[in-house]
């Protein structure tokens, strides 16, 4: 059988060639990575959970006007996306302070920042994806004033219908990291959400008991990654049952 062409392996994600020019599948793996993939383990389920909750919120956007990669999920794990140029930064946004942010400024993991803030690291492995102020991004040309200026209105749209859709649900969206793409038609370019939106890429708490139901789970070995990432599927009604906890089938007399 004609195997399809692999295009890129990331840590948690394979592209594929597409059906169509300018598509591309995306298959999400099971694998998870942290600190620069220094910490690694393959979570059963956790590849099929984050296929339809970035499928979910990538649906969402796409319906409230904010353009995104993502064309339609084709099965448990994969998805057909619009090929796109990605833009070497990811975007981070902040609502409370966390993780990196609360570590460099002596800040309490959860304080209320006075209000979004946004920044960019350069996505390079090699380097650990380093902080970069747009001064850089602007002067080796990753993006332009208007590029970054785009970004940001972005970004700020996905953090409000990511914060309303989150807190409908009894979750507290701390903090968040998306990837750009640029999308070429002829001359004209546009800017998309691209890569995936999931746990993977949010911190998110349970609002009443502060309970962490996304990445740090596994990052700081807090308890199984797969029943956290159920929980937000199943209060968002994406996924009521739990992939890896099904009953076996048993033999009726
Ligand atoms: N994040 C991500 N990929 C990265 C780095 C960060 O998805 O390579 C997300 C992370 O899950 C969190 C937010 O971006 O929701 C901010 O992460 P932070 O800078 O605090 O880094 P961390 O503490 O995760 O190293």
């Amino acid at each position: 059988m004609a195997r399809r062409k692999k295009v890129y392996e990331g840590k948690a994600k394979i592209m594929y060639e597409g059906p169509e020019p300018g598509t591309l599948v995306q298959y999400f793996k099971d694998d998870a990575t942290a600190f620069n993939a220094e910490k690694r383990a393959t979570i059963e389920g956790k590849g099929v959970l984050n296929n339809r909750l970035s499928e979910f919120f990538m649906t969402g956007l796409n319906a409230i006007g904010v353009p995104t990669h993502f064309i339609k999920r084709l099965n448990m794990r994969e998805q057909l996306i619009r090929q796109v140029e990605i833009i070497p930064l990811e975007v981070i946004v902040r609502n409370f302070a966390a993780g990196s942010m609360a570590k460099r400024l002596g800040m309490d993991e959860g304080t209320a920042l006075p209000r979004p803030i946004i920044e960019f690291s350069y996505k390079d492995d090699a380097l650990g994806d380093p902080l970069v102020p747009e001064e850089y991004i602007i002067a080796f040309g990753w993006a332009s004033q208007q590029d970054l200026d785009d970004i940001v209105a972005l970004a700020l749209r996905v953090n409000d219908f990511m914060s309303g859709v989150m807190f409908g649900v009894g979750i507290k969206l701390v903090d968040f990291k998306i990837e750009i793409g640029r999308i070429w038609d002829g001359e004209f370019m546009r800017l998309v959400v691209a890569d995936e939106i999931s746990p993977d890429s949010c911190r998110l708490w349970d609002i009443e008991t502060g309970a962490h139901l996304d990445k740090d789970v596994f990052r700081r070995d807090l308890g199984n990654l797969t029943d956290a990432y159920t929980e937000v599927a199943r209060r968002l009604g994406v996924m009521p049952t739990n992939v890896t906890h099904t009953p076996k089938p048993t033999l009726i007399n």
